[in-house]
């Protein structure tokens, strides 16, 4: 059965059509959903007796189902989504200066093996329908609206950032963009979504077909071989053909590029790295994020001290490049960059259980 959340607002307009109903009840049916968070088909009071009957004999609406939830001393929270097939992913919603950030997964699991990543070590399961992907967000919605301190709060950005590598599942992370940002449902602009990726170059090359979201890249290293160790993807496509694919792209009005740059001790933090991000990325199109590396159990590197990583910072803005360094967020509950994994949290579950 298809499910009511793989529809774009175009798709539910022709389905309807096709289906002998009034194309305009697709806006009214996208407002439900997606404005009013109403998923409770009795409650839409402007769709006719026939849609409805319809829907309830031929679309799905379930959601990913919450089956864990703890929450970080800083306010993030991580959920366990449990899907229609037992599968399990992860999301978390990251609060921060006045914004809800929602982490998004796109796989089960994750094919890219980067060596720093947790996730990485589960091996790949499977791609996220588009339902799926729309659905994390529909499901957390109405959890921390039901369970927080605001029945109207609103998750207002998204990262593609959770399990999985999105440009892997590129065609379900296309059309669930589409969904995010249609004007007549969520409204989330494309300022306010980012698509990670480790570097697929041929998908990379494909991008300016999907719609102007910020577009983060995986760097970690500018040198082939220190950068193949962390990321299994780097043996196919090293640095020259990922910045030939990034070089080909478009950059629309708002798209630079930021480049997500894991700081590991004794690793990539030395002089000769600050050196190699001069080389490589431009001033003006790019910006830089370190990420002090998050450590986990059994994990093969080491953080750096807080004074190393304030010194690499500074030399590269001294160097005239925008640079952050990501404040970890959720990290004692290991929901930080890199440290998603799924199945030990189901196994581990506990009282958190709701
Ligand atoms: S860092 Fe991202 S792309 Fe790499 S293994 Fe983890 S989830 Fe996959």
């Amino acid at each position: 059965m298809r499910s009511i959340f793989s529809f774009t607002l175009s798709e539910m307009r022709e389905y309807l059509v096709e289906h002998g109903c009034a194309k305009f009840a697709a806006d009214q049916v996208y407002q439900w959903l997606y404005k009013h968070h109403e998923i409770d088909i009795d409650k839409w009071t402007n769709i006719s007796k026939k849609i409805k009957e319809h829907f309830r004999e031929n679309i799905s609406f379930k959601l990913p189902e919450v089956v864990f939830h703890i929450q970080s001393t800083d306010g993030t929270r991580k959920f366990l989504l449990e899907l229609d097939d037992g599968n399990t992913v992860e999301t978390v919603a990251i609060p921060a200066q006045g914004r809800l950030t929602q982490c998004i997964s796109s796989q089960v699991g994750c094919a890219m093996g980067c060596l720093f990543c947790n996730t990485g070590t589960m091996g790949f399961i499977r791609h996220l329908t588009v339902a799926e992907v729309v659905g994390q967000y529909m499901a957390v919605t109405k959890w921390v609206r039901e369970n927080g301190d605001d029945p109207e709060i609103r998750i207002s950005n998204l990262v593609y950032m959770g399990q999985g590598e999105p440009l892997h599942n590129f065609d379900n992370m296309l059309q669930a963009t589409k969904v995010f940002m249609e004007e007549k449902g969520l409204a989330i602009g494309g300022r306010k979504i980012t698509l990670s990726t480790s570097g697929l170059v041929p998908q990379i090359k494909k991008l300016n077909d999907f719609p102007a979201v910020n577009l983060a890249v995986s760097l970690h290293s500018t040198f082939d071989e220190k950068r193949s160790q962390l990321m299994p993807v780097n043996d196919k496509w090293g640095l020259t053909k990922l910045f030939e694919a990034l070089n080909s792209l478009e950059l629309r009005e708002f798209r630079f590029i930021t480049y997500e740059y894991l700081l590991i001790a004794d690793f990539n933090d030395r002089p000769e790295d600050i050196a190699g991000l001069c080389r490589l990325l431009d001033t003006k199109s790019s910006k830089i994020n370190l990420i002090p590396y998050n450590e986990f159990p059994g994990s093969p590197y080491k953080r750096p001290d807080d004074e190393k990583i304030e010194w690499f910072k500074n030399q590269l803005l001294k160097k005239g490049h925008v640079c952050t360094t990501r404040a970890s967020k959720g990290s004692d509950i290991m929901a930080a960059c890199g440290q998603l994994k799924s199945k030990e949290d189901k196994k581990n579950r506990g009282d958190e259980s709701l």
